[in-house]
């Protein structure tokens, strides 16, 4: 980076998988990194979907060099081919991870990162502006404070940060005034919110994995109560494609979970209601009614809203992003990811070429790195780290920087 700052740390926003492992990299190459944690605990994301069994075994949902550091100090990993929970990855990994003595004086928990900047530089100055150390405004508990750095490594994810139910990306009409009955993301529906579901009309709606997760725990809470209706509601006009990844998956696990879905659709344990655009949710006699122009739903007494996360960039806005307009991610990396133009699989790699911006010393890594695209792994995550953390120390970012590997297909 630039002499003029290069004696100031370089900030990390969130203390998540992927920012504890920009922590590790900067360390090894020679940074002071201040991690930035909004929550009371690092992987604090982590903790909110910590029931979720992992598609992916312990072999890709770990940094090497976090590894390595944490075995310097006796810490095993576990067995690689074992697929942990959440709240596994959490205590297994994150925890110790945020504990080691390396890493630990990093950390600031309640720490959240309200806006970036520059100093003295709105978005719109030029003159100096690649001199300026950025300034971060940190909201604690005892106040906010100003924090420059010399680099931003923004890993802050996008689970806080759900899509709306609606069908044109904002809120339906009545959406948030049915708050209550709405759950975003993947309830614990087996475990704190068990009362919750039970013995409910319950209508899932999303066609990817998070949904597929929700369905699956409904069906066996429906075994133990028995009056539980399960509903799942899809954008599409067809029946769903469930099994959607390859025999050869290198993913079982998530193979494994769709050959599931597809067998209790076939055993007739949920209602598939297509075309299910929600343009608004009603509440009548205690129930919600979803409104779509072109079919008509059962009330129900429950909703899961599995449609998906969206990163929140509004704390960037006085930087100079490039961020693609319909994924927004990274402008180059857009291509690569977007949805639309590529099916489950077919993520080529990518480096630090593909994840900057015209604001030098500025990167978005992990989930939040990939925008609306629902395809992100850890393993790819730890790959941008290096990469990112590589290109730091250059003036231009090469054309290609460590690739990431590709990948797949995540719902
Ligand atoms: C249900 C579910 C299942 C998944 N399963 C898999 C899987 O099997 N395999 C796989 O590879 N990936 C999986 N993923 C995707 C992805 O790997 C995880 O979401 C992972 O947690 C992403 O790591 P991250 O560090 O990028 O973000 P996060 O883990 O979300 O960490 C972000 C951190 O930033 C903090 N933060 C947020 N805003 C601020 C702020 N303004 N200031 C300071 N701190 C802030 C948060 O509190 C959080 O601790 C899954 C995701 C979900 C939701």
């Amino acid at each position: 980076m630039h002499t003029e700052f290069n004696h100031l740390p370089v900030a990390v926003i969130g203390a998540g998988p992927i920012g504890l492992s920009a922590a590790v990299h900067l360390l090894d190459q020679g940074y002071t990194p201040i991690v930035f944690e909004a929550g009371t605990q690092a992987g604090a994301n982590l903790a909110r979907w910590g029931h979720v069994r992992m598609f992916s075994p312990w072999s890709y949902n770990l940094d090497p060099a976090a590894a390595e550091l944490l075995e310097q100090d006796g810490w095993h990993a576990p067995a690689s081919d074992t697929f942990p929970t959440g709240q596994e990855l959490l205590q297994k990994y994150v925890t110790p991870l945020a504990a080691h003595p390396d890493i630990n004086p990093h950390v600031h928990l309640n720490a959240q990162v309200r806006q970036v900047s520059r100093l003295h530089h709105d978005v719109l100055r030029t003159e100096g502006r690649n001199t300026a150390p950025f300034v971060l405004r940190v909201s604690t508990p005892e106040g906010e404070r100003d924090v420059l750095t010399q680099a931003v490594i923004d890993a802050s994810g996008t689970y806080q940060t759900p899509n709306w139910l609606g069908a044109h990306g904002i809120p339906a009409l009545g959406e948030s005034a049915a708050a209550d009955a709405i759950a975003y993301g993947v309830p614990n529906i087996l475990g704190s919110r068990r009362n919750h579901y039970a013995n409910k009309s319950v209508l899932v709606i999303g066609g990817g994995h998070s949904a597929f997760n929700a369905l699956q725990d409904l069906v066996l809470l429906a075994d133990q109560s028995p009056d539980t209706r399960i509903l799942w509601g899809l954008r599409g006009a067809s029946a769903p494609n469930v099994v959607r990844s390859p025999e050869n998956d290198e993913l079982k696990e998530r193979r494994q979970l769709e050959v599931r879905i597809q067998e209790l659709l076939e055993q007739g344990r949920i209602e598939v209601f297509t075309n299910v655009e929600v343009d608004a949710i009603l509440q009548e006699d205690d129930k919600l009614v979803v409104q779509t122009s072109s079919i008509q739903l059962p009330p129900v007494d429950r909703i899961i809203a599995a449609t998906g996360f969206r990163p929140d960039l509004s704390l960037l806005a006085e930087l100079r992003t490039a961020i693609d307009p319909a994924t927004q991610s990274p402008t180059r990396l857009a291509p690569l990811i977007d949805p639309n133009m590529h099916s489950c699989g077919s993520v080529p790699e990518h480096g630090a070429a593909e994840l900057s911006h015209p604001e030098p010393g500025l990167f978005i890594l992990g989930i939040k790195s990939y925008g609306r695209a629902p395809t992100f792994l850890l393993r790819t995550g730890y790959k941008q780290v290096l990469s990112a953390v590589a290109a730091l120390g250059c003036t231009d970012i090469p054309e290609t920087v460590q690739p990431c590997p590709a990948a797949t297909c995540q719902g």
